[in-house]
């Protein structure tokens, strides 16, 4: 692949999070970590991925097309009326995606050339430039495809829309300092000072990341940067937790914080991937975000003083 091309596998128009102002989010496929609770599966891997959601599909009373279309004989009628695949016989061409009529099958995942993700995002144009939004790259982790990201900064500013990027910050320090020459905003990710924690929840360890991030802190000085943590039930929900990684970030004026809750959207998605989903049945406790929300606020009151 070259960096004028990449996975890309959603592309959301009118966000209003992830960057300032009216927004389009270009999500990229691929991630070097594996949240346990990951709202995301499908961008995990940097491939297309083939997708069955029961709800929508016609049932084999009424519709076999994606059985009569499989060149490789992978799908059949399952006892539930439903269709049942054979992954031994699939070789992931896609046709029986393209036949499926409801949608019921579909692919997670696209490749598209830098051309024609800005082609997309500039469509919105108007709505940037009155609210002063613009595109936001995201994931997935948008540096697990560090050439295609810095391509479609790059064009983005070619065609004056601002630009903003969302990551984990485990990267080559290198991708992400080209990106960061490329961007108005930045989000990074903090989700656990302590490096055993974050390996059993990540699959990673954080060093890089803390040291990717201390490092774009200190060399990009006037580049707008919010620290965010997902806040997740078991994992690093408790005061002591935000505590750590709010004294971690260096108060200076161009940064800010935010907590994000923790929810179960993504679940359907496990389903439709085939895939266990880790954290089935955890939620938040009531109260919980009441509390932390009390450290957030004492740290944006910190950075704000520092500009
Ligand atoms: S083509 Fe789609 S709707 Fe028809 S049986 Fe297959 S999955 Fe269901
Ligand atoms: S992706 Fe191709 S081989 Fe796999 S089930 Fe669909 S049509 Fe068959």
């Amino acid at each position: 692949m070259s960096a004028n091309e990449g996975i890309v596998f959603n592309i959301q128009n009118f966000s209003v999070h992830d960057g300032s102002g009216i927004r389009t989010i270009v999500f990229l496929k691929g991630c070097p970590l594996r949240c346990a609770w990951c709202s995301n599966p499908e961008s995990q891997l940097m491939k297309p991925q083939l997708a069955f959601n029961p709800m929508k599909c016609l049932t084999t009373e009424k519709c076999t097309r994606c059985i009569d279309n499989c060149p490789q004989g992978a799908i059949t009628p399952s006892e539930d009326k439903l269709i049942a695949m054979d992954p031994a016989k699939c070789i992931q061409c896609h046709t029986c995606a393209e036949h499926c009529a409801a949608n019921a099958l579909n692919v997670y995942g696209k490749l598209r050339t830098v051309k024609e993700v800005i082609r997309e995002v500039e469509k919105e144009a108007a709505f940037y430039a009155r609210s002063g939004g613009g595109m936001t790259l995201s994931g997935g982790e948008a540096m697990s495809q560090p050439g295609f990201s810095v391509a479609l900064l790059k064009e983005a500013k070619r065609h004056r829309i601002k630009t903003a990027m969302e990551t984990c910050a485990y990267a080559h320090y290198d991708d992400l300092k080209a990106a960061c020459e490329n961007l108005d905003e930045l989000i990074m990710d903090i989700k656990a000072i302590d490096d055993e924690k974050h390996k059993k929840g990540t699959g990673v360890s954080n060093k890089r990341i803390l040291e990717n991030i201390r490092c774009v802190i200190d060399e990009f000085p006037n580049l707008p940067i919010l620290i965010r943590t997902p806040v997740i039930p078991g994992f690093n929900d408790t005061e002591v937790e935000i505590r750590s990684i709010v004294d971690f970030i260096p108060v200076r004026p161009n940064i800010t914080y935010e907590l994000l809750p923790y929810h179960r959207m993504g679940q359907p998605k496990y389903e439709y991937l085939g895939m266990e989903f880790p954290y089935a049945g955890k939620a938040l406790e009531e109260g919980v975000m009441e509390r932390l929300r009390v450290i957030e606020r004492e740290a944006i009151e910190r950075f704000k003083k520092a500009q």
